[in-house]
This record gives structure tokens, C-alpha cells and sequence, in this order.
């Protein structure tokens, strides 16, 4: 047990407090799992009524689980409440009525009390997941010890828990993580770009800014902010943070072959910049970055029949990194666009991508979003499946063509996750004759 976990229970700062996790998923077990260890009262509360005592795993027994509709008496008596990522906070304000704002955290700013090594935290609409796992690498490659985790693979409180010594703890963040922190503060933190996501999350786009800049927030002369050229109209005039700033932009630094696109050169730019900060030399990093293969569903080549390529991009999420995606070619473009709406300008973004995109094939959801303004600059088909968009997009690509998967929503209409549709797409283009 690190040092801070032993002063939680010798100063007995949450002994026998009544502490509610919100959400059975991997941070909230985690983090269920931390305030038992440091004596606190645990009470678990998931909407989801399927969840049973199994999914408690070394908790069952230990701590209370509520499973239903949400109720105020569920709150009313907590001294903390730690909210899993993915839970709607604001949506939540009429169960936590009365409850001061000090007592509601999320499960990153409850895990930061514990840590003790440097922060780096990265956070932006789009590029985390690649810029956290490339700079993980070369700090890594350069010999540092670094746990990676937040937003993706292990909860930061799992990391407390396993008490692994390292040098640098390196984070992706979500603004929904960023939401509900008071002390958490990062001795790096990187802002990668700013453009429309989840507003059906937040109220709107000022709130998204609001919360992101969370990040930065606590941060002092001591510490150092990575922003984004793009941002700088954006952040003018905000007063934000006391951070030492730096900028930086997409630059020809590096030999990047595997990474295409000058979005991707901003990532390794963004993350030869962050590990600078912590030693490592410009030549160390360039290794790296030569050597890094892209992410699967990234703008991921597939194949390529008769001439034409497919390109798994199922990861794109919002419109902008849809325009990253077909800015990295330069060859007429059929798209495969569908989903779950997040929001985002679809006008705007049809005249942002009209020189190179030849056809839209829709597929699944939110065709009442997308086929009109769409319809106006380019020919749309739509069809249920992404099967039979696929085929459809295929007969009529001709070769030199690319077929991108780059679908600007959510999976959940009709898949489980990115990874599924990403995967269905593959298993669409083998079928292909
Ligand atoms: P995140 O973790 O923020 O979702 P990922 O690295 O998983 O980011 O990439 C998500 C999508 O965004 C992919 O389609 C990727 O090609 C695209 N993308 C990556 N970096 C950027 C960037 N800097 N600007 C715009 N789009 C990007």
C-alpha cells in the first residue's frame, strides 16, 4: 500500500464514512474497492436491475448494492459520492439535491488523492487514445516506468490499488471525468483540439469547453500546458490557467510512416512535447514515432480489391475526425456514414469534405440527420445494414477509389461498441467476391 492509502486509514479520514459508487462497471468496482481498503462504508448503486451480488466479485458481502431507478435516500446520508465515467452527473441533480458539490466526485479525482508520481493528462475531442498510447511508448522506450490508464484500459484507482512504483502516471481524459474534480491537477496536461461531441451529453458546446479546460484549472507556473494551435481563438482571453503555455501544431519533425494524416503529425508532435517534459530527447522520441503502427479502427487499411482500398475508421466518432480521415487520401472517397448522433454541423462538414468525397452510403441511424443536408453536394444512398452499404459502395467503386468506414456517430444502434462495427466492416469487405 502506497504511503497516501496508509495516511487515508491511520488519519481515519473516511473510516466508517457512508460512500456511494455509482456504476458496477470496471472504475466503479475499482474504486468500491479503494474505499474499502481505507475503511469506508461502501454502497454500490447501479440503474441496470439485471446486476446481482455476482458482479461484486471480493466485494460481495462487503458492501451494499442497490440496483433500480436511482432514489434520493440512496444519496441523502453520503459523505462522497464517487461517480463511474459515463454516468450523467447533471442529470442527475434532483437525487443529489442537498448534497454539497465537495462531496460529488468522479472516480478520477477520487484516485488522484492516492497518487504520488507526476501526471501527464491528455485530453481533447479527438486523438487521445493514439496520443496517450504513443507517448506511453516513448517514455517507455526511453526507460521510463509508466502506468497508462483513465479513460482507457485500467481505472486509475485499480493502479492505486496495485501500489506499482512508476515515474510518470499518464492519462487519457474525458470531459466527463473532468467534470466533478476539485483537486485534480496534472503536472502536464495536453489539449489536443476542440470541435462538437457528446451535446447530448452537455448542455452545449460552452459546457464541453468548460469542462475540458477543468483540466488545466489547478495547474501552477510550475506545471505545463500543451495547446493546440487551433485553440487559440478559443482560448483567448479565458484566463484558464497559471500554467507555463506552450503551443504546438502539426509539424514535419518526424518520419511518421505508419501514421497517416497531419492530424497524426500534431498527435506526435503533441506527444514528443509531453514526453520532452520529462527528459527524454527529441532523437529517443523519433524512434519511436517511426516505429509506431496506427490503432485498430483508426483509419485502419483493410485491403484492397480490384484496385479500390477499405479503411476501418470505425473509431470516428464525430465529424472532424471523420474530415482528419479523408484529408489522409487523395483519391475519391465513398464514405460509410451511420449511427448514434452526438451533434456536430453537417452542412459545414459537406463543404469541408466536397472536393474529395464522391458518394455517402448511409447505413443504420440517424439518416433523418444526415441524408438532406448531405444530399445537397453529394449522391447519398442509404440502407440498413452496413453489410449491404458496403456491397452497395463497392459495385459502384471503381478503381483507385478508397472505401472509408468513417461513420461520424456512436455504435449503439446497432452494435455493442466501435470495435464491433469496425470488426463487421472487415468481415463485410472479406466476403466481398
Ligand atoms: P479519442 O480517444 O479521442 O477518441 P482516437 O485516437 O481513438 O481518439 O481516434 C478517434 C478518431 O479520431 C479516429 O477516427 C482518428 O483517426 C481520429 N483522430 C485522431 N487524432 C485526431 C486529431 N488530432 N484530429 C482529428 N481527428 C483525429
Amino acid at each position: 500500500m502506497n504511503n497516501s492509502v496508509r495516511n487515508f486509514i491511520e488519519q481515519k479520514t473516511l473510516t466508517d464514512k457512508v460512500c456511494v459508487v455509482v456504476g458496477v462497471g470496471k472504475s466503479g468496482l475499482a474504486a468500491a474497492r479503494l474505499l474499502t481498503v481505507v475503511g469506508a462504508r461502501v454502497r454500490i448503486v447501479d440503474r441496470n436491475e439485471a446486476v446481482t451480488e455476482d458482479k461484486l466479485g471480493e466485494l460481495a458481502g462487503k458492501v451494499e448494492l442497490i440496483t433500480g431507478p436511482h432514489k434520493k435516500e440512496h444519496f441523502s446520508d453520503a459523505d462522497l459520492v464517487v461517480f463511474s465515467p459515463g454516468v450523467p452527473v447533471p442529470k442527475l441533480a434532483d437525487v443529489l439535491e442537498g448534497l454539497p458539490t465537495e462531496r460529488i466526485v468522479s472516480e478520477l479525482e477520487f484516485a488522484s488523492w492516492f497518487i504520488e508520481a507526476p501526471i501527464l493528462a491528455i485530453t481533447g475531442t479527438n486523438g487521445k487514445t493514439t496520443t496517450t498510447t504513443l507517448v506511453s511508448q516513448i517514455l517507455e522506450d526511453a526507460g521510463r516506468k509508466v502506468f497508462t490508464g483513465g479513460n482507457i484500459g485500467t481505472p486509475l484507482c485499480q493502479h492505486v490499488l496495485d501500489n506499482e512504483a512508476v515515474d510518470v502516471v499518464i492519462l487519457e481524459v474525458s470531459s466527463f471525468q473532468l467534470q466533478n474534480c476539485m483537486t485534480f491537477k496534472p503536472h502536464v496536461g495536453v489539449f489536443l483540439n476542440f470541435a462538437p461531441d457528446h451535446l447530448d451529453y452537455h448542455a452545449d458546446m460552452d459546457e464541453y469547453l468548460d469542462a475540458k479546460l477543468m483540466l488545466f484549472q489547478r495547474m501552477t507556473g510550475e506545471d505545463t500546458a500543451l495547446l493546440h494551435d487551433s485553440l487559440r481563438n478559443t482560448l483567448k482571453d479565458r484566463g484558464f490557467t497559471n500554467a507555463h503555455i506552450e503551443w504546438f501544431g502539426p509539424e514535419d519533425r518526424f518520419e511518421i510512416p505508419y501514421l497517416p494524416g497531419e492530424h497524426n503529425r500534431s498527435n506526435a508532435e503533441a506527444a514528443w512535447q509531453a514526453a520532452k517534459q520529462f527528459g527524454v530527447t527529441e532523437a529517443q522520441a523519433a524512434e519511436t514515432i517511426r516505429n509506431f503502427k496506427p490503432l485498430a479502427h483508426r483509419i485502419e487499411p483493410v485491403g484492397e480489391k480490384n484496385g479500390v482500398l477499405y479503411v476501418d475508421d470505425s473509431k470516428a466518432t464525430t465529424l472532424d475526425s471523420v474530415v482528419a480521415a479523408v484529408r489522409t487520401y487523395d483519391r475519391p472517397i465513398r464514405l460509410l456514414m451511420g449511427g448514434v448522433w452526438k451533434g456536430g454541423d453537417v452542412e459545414a462538414f459537406a463543404q469541408e469534405v466536397k472536393d474529395r468525397v464522391v458518394h455517402v452510403g448511409l447505413f443504420g441511424g440517424s439518416r433523418d440527420i444526415l441524408e438532406a443536408p448531405l444530399s445537397q453536394v453529394f449522391p447519398v444512398s442509404w440502407d440498413e445494414t452496413l453489410e449491404d452499404a458496403v456491397n452497395r459502395l463497392a459495385e459502384a467503386a471503381v478503381e483507385g477509389d478508397v472505401i472509408l468506414l468513417s461513420p461520424a456517430t456512436a455504435s449503439f444502434d446497432q452494435y455493442d461498441s466501435y470495435v464491433h462495427r469496425g470488426n463487421d466492416f472487415k468481415q463485410a469487405v472479406e466476403a466481398l467476391s
